[in-house]
């Protein structure tokens, strides 16, 4: 079967552009699962130094990261355009006055075509929907609300400290302000099967998302899961079950959700395991393989 690819989702949203790079920023903000207000040992399989590129700018003004970052990137891509991401912790987690002058060199620069950020449901009050709308009119704002999975009980065990129905809830109100939302699952989380995988993903289709990021559950060092991985408290799906969980969950999007990544990566010196989630190529092309099958 087709899917729809990410490339095409992009072309969509920015129909002025053959390509669109994704630029990575540190707003500054924290994450009300590791700052106490919620918890503070986060969610057991998070480490935000292993997955984002910036994780430690929190310190660098968002104009100073432009001013570094942009040139580079033009310079390798000299007629893409650019959609500044706002990626680690939680970039939607303070007030919506102080919202707007974080995300302003963003949104305000020339060279950025529009802005992705990514949060957590439970933080995105109405008058932060209401400012994100606004920003809307003048440039596409893409929100990527994270899920994992759409079970309660596993969502309980992994300690992310909101539930399905918080998600849903605050998913509808992003679209009814007129918002494009995106989303990011991971495959593989313990105790679940096949019938999870399937049953997220038709609840993501069912919420009208329009893109996601797929994962294999990946243990890096420095969190409560490298721990019960170690404790042989549950196993990770092998590069086979990964691949048909994929190829299931995209069956189930259809037509209607583009797959936005099939793997994610860490660097090398966090990673505990699998060893071949960072092969995106070899995932790629067994995924394509068996949706060809379906
Ligand atoms: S995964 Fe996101 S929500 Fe969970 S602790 Fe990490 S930054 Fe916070």
């Amino acid at each position: 079967m087709e899917y729809v690819t990410y490339k095409t989702f992009l072309k969509q949203v920015f129909p002025q552009f053959e390509k669109v790079r994704k630029l990575p920023l540190h707003g500054g903000m924290t994450c009300p699962n590791l700052d106490g207000t919620k918890g503070f040992s986060g969610c057991s399989y998070c480490n935000n130094k292993s997955f984002s590129p910036v994780w430690n700018k929190a310190r660098i003004s968002v104009a100073t990261q432009l001013s570094e970052l942009i040139p580079p990137l033009k310079k390798k891509y000299p007629n893409a355009g650019i959609l500044a991401y706002f990626q680690p912790y939680t970039n939607t987690y303070a007030p919506s006055t102080q919202l707007k002058e974080i995300y302003a060199p963003a949104f305000l620069h020339d060279d950025i075509a529009g802005i992705s950020i990514g949060t957590r449901p439970d933080c995105l009050p109405p008058d932060t929907i209401e400012l994100l709308a606004e920003m809307n009119t003048r440039k596409p704002i893409i929100v990527e609300v994270g899920l994992q999975t759409a079970n309660d009980k596993t969502l309980n065990n992994i300690n992310r400290r909101h539930s399905f129905s918080e998600f849903q809830n605050a998913v509808i109100r992003l679209q009814e302000a007129g918002l494009i939302v995106t989303t990011h699952l991971i495959l593989g989380l313990p105790g679940e099967t096949m019938d999870d995988f399937r049953n997220t993903a038709k609840a993501v289709r069912e919420l009208g998302i329009k893109a996601a990021k797929l994962h294999p559950l990946h243990i890096v060092c420095g969190t409560r899961m490298a721990e019960e991985y170690a404790n042989k408290e549950f196993e990770l799906l092998t590069f086979e079950e990964y691949c048909e969980a994929a190829a299931t969950v995209i069956k189930e999007f259809g037509q209607d959700v583009c797959v936005e990544r099939f793997s994610g990566e860490s660097p090398d010196e966090m990673l505990i395991a699998p060893n071949w989630c960072g092969d995106r190529e070899r995932i790629v092309s067994e995924v394509n393989r068996l949706l060809k099958e379906f």
